[in-house]
C-alpha cells in the first residue's frame, strides 16, 4: 500500500522535489515499508518517537539506518534537546529562533558534526511556531556566523483549511523570503497543499497522511 502510494506521488512530483515521509504516530513498520519502497527522507516531529523507531530499524538491518535515508528533524526545538536532536537527525527544519539555533550549533561543534537546518517561517494565522516573515533574513544571516551550522533554506507549513488560493498567497510569501535568505531548499507543502507548493517553487514536499494514510492520533505541532 505505501509502496503504491510512493510510487503515484513519486510520479506525480517532479524529480528535482524531494519528498520527505513524515512518519510522525506512524509505527515503525511502516518506516521500514517506506525505505524498502524507496524513500530516502525521512521526517519525525518527536525526539523519543523518532529514536524508537530508528533504533527498531537499526536493530532489523544496521545497513538501512547508517546514511540509508537522511533524517530530518521537523518538530518544535527545545533548546535543551538540542544534543539529543544533532545526535539523531542530519536536518532540522524548524529553528525558529536565535536561541534555538544557537544551541544546535554548540551541539554540533561538540559532536564535530556540521549541522543542516532551514528557518521555519510563520505564514499562518493559525500556526503557533515559526518566525515572522520579515525577521528571517536576520535569524539565517545571525546563524550563518556559527561555523557548525549550514542554513540551507526556509520551511513553512501552510494555513490550515484555507482556500486553495489563501494557501497559494501564503506559499508566495515564503517563496519570496526563500530569495532573500538564500539557500537551496524551500520546504513546503503538505499532505492538503502539496499542489499548490509546487506552483510557487517548494523543492522539498513533507508528506504524512497522504502516503501513510490517517494518523491514529492527529499529532500537530
Ligand atoms: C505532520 C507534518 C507534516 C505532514 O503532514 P500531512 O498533512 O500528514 O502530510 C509535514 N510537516 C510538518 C511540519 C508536520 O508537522
Amino acid at each position: 500500500m505505501i509502496a503504491e502510494r510512493w510510487a503515484q506521488l513519486r510520479a506525480e512530483i517532479p524529480a528535482h522535489v524531494a519528498i520527505v515521509a513524515v512518519t510522525k504516530s506512524q509505527p515503525a513498520e511502516a518506516l521500514e515499508e517506506a525505505i524498502a519502497a524507496g524513500v530516502r527522507d525521512v521526517g519525525e516531529n518527536y525526539l523519543q518517537e523518532a529514536r524508537a523507531k530508528f533504533d527498531f530499524l537499526c536493530g532489523r538491518s544496521p545497513e538501512l539506518v547508517e546514511g540509508a535515508f537522511t533524517k530530518h528533524f521537523i518538530g518544535r526545538v527545545q533548546s535543551n534537546k538540542a544534543k539529543a536532536i544533532v545526535e539523531t537527525f542530519d536536518v532540522v527544519q524548524s529553528v525558529d529562533r536565535i536561541e534555538a539555533g544557537l544551541a544546535l550549533a554548540k551541539a554540533a561543534a561538540a559532536a564535530g558534526k556540521r549541522l543542516r537546518v532551514l528557518i521555519q517561517l510563520n505564514i499562518s494565522p493559525n500556526e503557533r511556531y515559526g518566525v515572522r516573515p520579515e525577521e528571517a533574513p536576520e535569524l539565517a544571516r545571525a546563524l550563518r556566523q556559527e561555523a557548525s551550522l549550514t542554513v540551507d533554506g526556509v520551511m513553512a507549513i501552510g494555513p490550515l483549511g484555507a482556500s486553495s488560493s489563501e494557501t497559494a498567497r501564503a506559499f508566495e510569501v515564503a517563496a519570496g523570503v526563500f530569495g532573500a535568505v538564500g539557500g537551496t531548499v524551500l520546504s513546503l507543502g503538505m499532505s492538503g497543499d502539496w499542489r499548490e507548493a509546487l506552483r510557487a517553487g517548494s523543492t522539498m514536499v513533507r508528506l504524512g497522511s497522504v502516503l501513510f494514510g490517517p494518523r491514529a492520533a492527529p499529532a500537530r505541532v
